[in-house]
């Protein structure tokens, strides 16, 4: 594989690549990686994490571990308002150094592309503040980030009973600035029990489209909603889907909206059902993994531990969780063109894996074997 100013050149075997005319006169100043008969993937594509906080959640860990619920948790002054006080309290600098922090354990673990969300601060200064600092962090990582508003992440105290007035905020405050100062590409909307109603979805969607932001939501963690009222926003993906009809999945196998499981916090959780990855990828729906990096429900960065809970919990062969793991969520940040694949033309983000099979990379969960990133052209050695 020859790779040139961040971009794929050509793929093939070494001794065509040696035939290429501008190796031949450039042959001095070419990198050579040597990956020992390894396992070369596409970079993983992480399109739905939540990086933006300051504390582990350990209190609601243990609740949890003696019975408390989600929703007992959040009740209780846990959930995720306990992450909100560090984020509106920190500065920007801080923040920005945990995210890109967690970006380069992403990195050590294949991740070339994250999709990083705001979502802890839920007032329009510190959920500008999130986004200012993932540009920060961004710009600093040789990886690709791409940045989405929640601040329709739960409606904050301050609001409680008047989830309208909060709405009000984030459709005329926080999407319009975020969109002005290109903080964020995409706005997510947490529609669910306890969070926002699939009224407010709509009326968050509607806002962003005027302003030119793409819509992504999680959808289905808790309880089923229609997802038909909100096809005309074109999601680019919708996220959880632990409950979906079956009507929704054939309208959704027509689209190209894609489901994105993320069984890491059914396994943080401790839930015995994880979403029904057969029944979407049976009916034709796109579907995408990820790691939903989180303080509350999913605190990792493992994309191989979201592979291998695909094999183990969903049935998703290795090959669909690997489909699942790059390419497909590229498809749900719409960045399929330059992400997810090996093909000439390409960005240059790549995994190279000390193992001889892609399938031992689900197989032996919980351990790292990723030798080699490079992202964006830029090569990071972690093996
Ligand atoms: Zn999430």
């Amino acid at each position: 594989m020859l790779c040139v100013g961040g971009n794929i050149v050509s793929v093939g075997t070494t001794k065509g690549a040696l035939r290429d005319p501008w190796l031949k006169k450039h042959r001095r100043e070419i990198t050579e990686i040597d990956c020992g008969g390894g396992v070369v993937l596409p970079g993983f594509v992480d399109s739905h994490t939540h990086p933006v906080f300051v504390a582990p959640r350990l209190l609601d860990f243990e609740k949890r571990i003696e019975g408390a619920s989600y929703e007992e948790i959040t009740a209780a002054g846990g959930g995720i308002r306990s992450s909100l006080e560090g984020v509106r309290k920190a500065t920007k600098s801080v923040l920005s150094a945990r995210v890109l922090a967690v970006l380069h354990e992403m990195a050590a673990q294949g991740t070339t592309t994250v999709e990083a969300k705001s979502g802890y601060g839920l007032t329009v200064e510190s959920e500008l503040k999130s986004l200012e600092a993932i540009r920060d962090a961004a710009s600093r990582w040789p990886g690709t980030v791409v940045s989405t508003l929640l601040g329709a992440h739960v409606v904050p105290k301050e609001f409680q009973g008047r989830s309208q007035k909060y709405v009000e905020s984030v459709c005329k405050e926080m999407i319009p600035s975020a969109a002005k100062r290109k903080l964020a590409r995409f706005v997510d909307v947490f529609c669910d029990k306890g969070a926002f109603t699939g009224v407010e979805t709509e009326q968050i969607f509607a806002a962003a489209q005027e302003h030119g932001l793409r819509v992504r939501a999680h959808m289905g963690q808790l309880s089923e909603t229609r997802l038909s009222p909100f096809l005309r926003f074109d999601p680019a993906s919708f996220d959880h889907m632990d409950h979906v009809s079956d009507d929704d999945i054939l309208e959704l196998a027509r689209r190209d909206t894609v489901a994105t499981l993320v069984p890491g916090a059914n396994y943080f959780l401790g839930l015995k059902k994880y979403p029904d990855a057969r029944r979407l990828i049976d009916a034709g729906v796109p579907v995408a993994l990820a790691t939903d990096y989180n303080p509350g429900t999913s605190p990792t960065v493992s994309m191989p531990m979201a592979m291998s809970l695909a094999c183990t919990h969903m049935k998703m062969s290795p090959a669909e969780a690997m489909a699942a793991a790059t390419f497909n969520g590229a498809w749900a940040l719409r960045v399929a063109d330059r992400k997810g694949s090996i093909e000439p033309g390409k960005d240059a983000d790549l995994a190279v894996f000390a193992v001889k099979d892609y399938r031992e990379i689900p197989y032996w969960f919980g351990a790292n074997h990723c030798a080699v990133t490079i992202l964006n052209g830029t090569v990071s050695a972690y093996g």
